[in-house]
């Protein structure tokens, strides 16, 4: 018998709370029971949603009819068997409770074999009043109806069959992601949602999932440290979402939330994408197991970790570098390829059918993109200017389009970073000192931070009552930068004085004053200035965006333009 009954004093130590809220709760606790019992293919038939029914197929090891009934009751739990094991949980469901609170609140119905003959069971409302012998298929098959049809006041916060469904969508998408050995189907109404080839091949996975754009725009990350390691995927800065709901972060295994987590990832990303749209991960961190604490939230999606910040810089890093190693130019033709072909995908295809068009299309789109590398330092001629916004310019390779204050504000912003790392300060005297007069609250504000703008060159001094005096700025802070922009820099002091974080900080003032000193639309260069630009451009560790994330510069390849006007087919 595999199943045990749980301590009384373990029961208790567990924090209690709701484990079934909605129809995706269920499909979570029995899915993960599926995965417990090492099922290789798991299928879950929703029916409206799930509000229905929910039914739950695996090929897992089954049960035989001790455990088929025992299952049910409270605290039966084949994963913990001491106190201690508590605090070291490595398998995915750990309540005991789960079945039990789902059968006391519906009605289920069971099929279960782990060896010659399968039981089946009936229960309701937590009274078992069916068991009999059934087929000898090798597995459980699991099915809940009539959910909450004994506790009406909590069946009306079920929520729409739209909302629930959707609800049950996005929960076995992150799981197939965290499971790619597993295959996993989910129907409503007769209709797949979601199908996975359980191939174990997590790029294989995402495709499955997220369809051909963001696939093929996935880059690979992998690092290690002593208490963890980090493999999995990130998408290219050319597929980003309005919501964090792609962001999927799996430790050991199991769904977790979390905001540092998220932050670090998003941290990552800096300049290189919009505020305001997230990324497409998919992270796995793998750490001892005794380094998490899983107990803090009984749906137990997020975590507390020992060392969370040796993690996040890790993650940071990892992420960082293969935008940094692989960030291509955004291409003007290629997404609108991408999703033409996505648009074509049957969802009826098989999975093996669909891989085939991927792999032809990584071929494909290999021939139109740049890579990084060839790109930087290579020399680009100006054509001429559009509006006197946009810069024409050409090569051997094709030709390019740059928005000319985006790309000037991501050389400034460069320059200013790179000059605030600098051990040694150059400042310029102002000619004309700039008084500032402040209220008396963000004058104290100022005054507690004002050093940080003082590390970088800047002289202020006091002058009169929450008044300042701005006497010399670093050189960096060219001529464009008139006095009025002084005042934004204290504004920002101020603003961020709460929480003060130096390092962001000093991003914001960065970007603010590149911003602010670079080139305006509307405004007309000569044709040495543009060259200096486009020189000064390519020499950029990222140039490809603003420093906000705004594009600064596509790319027409010769063999775009001969496809644009047909000269090839
Ligand atoms: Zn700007
Ligand atoms: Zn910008």
């Amino acid at each position: 018998m595999k199943i045990r009954v749980m301590s009384e004093n373990l029961a208790n130590k567990i924090a209690a709370g709701e484990v079934v809220e909605k129809c995706a709760s269920v499909v979570k606790e029995l899915v993960e029971n599926s995965i417990d019992a090492g099922a290789s293919s798991i299928k879950v038939n929703l029916v409206d949603g799930g509000l229905s029914a929910i039914e739950v197929i695996d090929n897992g090891s089954g049960m035989d009819r001790d455990d088929a009934i025992l299952c049910f009751q409270r605290h039966a739990t084949s994963k913990i068997m001491r106190d201690d094991d508590l605090f070291f949980i490595e398998t995915l469901g750990f309540r005991g409770e789960a079945l039990a609170s789902i059968a006391s609140v519906s009605e289920i119905d069971m099929d279960t074999c782990s060896d010659e003959i399968g039981t089946h069971v009936h229960i309701k409302g937590g009274v078992m009043d069916e068991v009999s012998d059934a087929s000898a298929r090798t597995g459980t098959s699991i099915k809940v109806t009539n959910l909450f049809y004994n506790t009406p006041a909590r069946l009306k916060y079920l929520k729409s069959e739209v909302t629930e469904a959707n609800n049950c969508i996005a929960f076995i998408e992150k799981l197939a992601l965290s499971n790619p050995n597993i295959a996993f189907v989910l129907t409503n109404n007769d209709r797949v949602v979601v199908k996975t080839s359980g191939s174990n091949n997590l790029l294989k996975t995402i495709h499955e999932i997220y369809g051909l754009n963001v696939s093929s725009n996935m880059l690979e990350i992998s690092t290690s440290s002593d208490d963890f390691e980090i493999k999995g995927c990130v998408g290219k800065p050319s597929v980003l979402k309005k919501n964090r709901s792609h962001m999927n972060t799996f430790v050991n295994g199991r769904i977790v939330r979390n905001n540092e987590l998220n932050r670090a990832i998003n941290d990552a990303y800096n300049t290189y994408k919009h505020e305001g749209f997230y990324p497409v991960v998919v992270i796995n961190i793998v750490t001892d197991p005794t380094l998490v604490d899983v107990n803090i939230h009984p749906t137990k999606q997020d975590i507390k970790m020992s060392k969370m910040d040796e993690l996040t810089k890790l993650l940071y890093k990892v992420i960082k570098d293969a935008l940094y190693n692989n960030l291509l130019i955004p291409n003007a033709l290629v997404d609108e390829k991408l999703n033409e072909v996505k648009d074509n995908f049957e969802p009826v295809l098989e999975p093996d059918e669909k891989i085939v068009q991927t792999s032809m299309d990584f071929t494909q789109k290999d021939d139109i993109i740049v890579k990084n590398e060839e790109f930087k330092g290579l020399k680009l001629y100006p054509v001429g200017q559009v509006h006197g916004t946009y810069i024409i310019a050409e090569n051997e390779t094709g030709m390019f389009i740059l928005d000319q204050h985006a790309a000037h504000e991501r050389i400034n912003y460069e320059m200013i970073k790179k000059k605030m790392q600098e051990e040694s300060i150059s400042t310029t005297e102002m000619l004309i000192p700039l008084a500032i007069e402040l209220n008396a609250a963000d004058y104290n504000s100022f005054m507690a931070s004002k050093s940080v703008l003082e590390d970088l060159g800047f002289k202020i001094e006091e002058f009169g009552i929450n008044t300042i005096v701005f006497k010399a700025h670093p050189t960096w802070l060219t001529k464009n930068f008139s006095g009025d922009n002084l005042r934004t820099i204290v504004d920002l002091v101020i603003t961020n004085q709460k929480n003060f974080n130096k390092d962001r900080f000093l991003d914001n003032l960065a970007k603010m004053v590149s911003c602010k000193m670079s080139i305006k639309a509307n405004e007309h260069l000569s044709r040495e200035a543009m060259e200096a630009l486009l020189d000064d451009l390519v020499k950029c560790d990222n140039p490809y965006n603003c420093c906000h994330g705004r594009p600064s510069i596509m790319k027409f390849s010769n063999y775009e333009l001969e496809k644009m006007f047909k000269r090839v087919i």
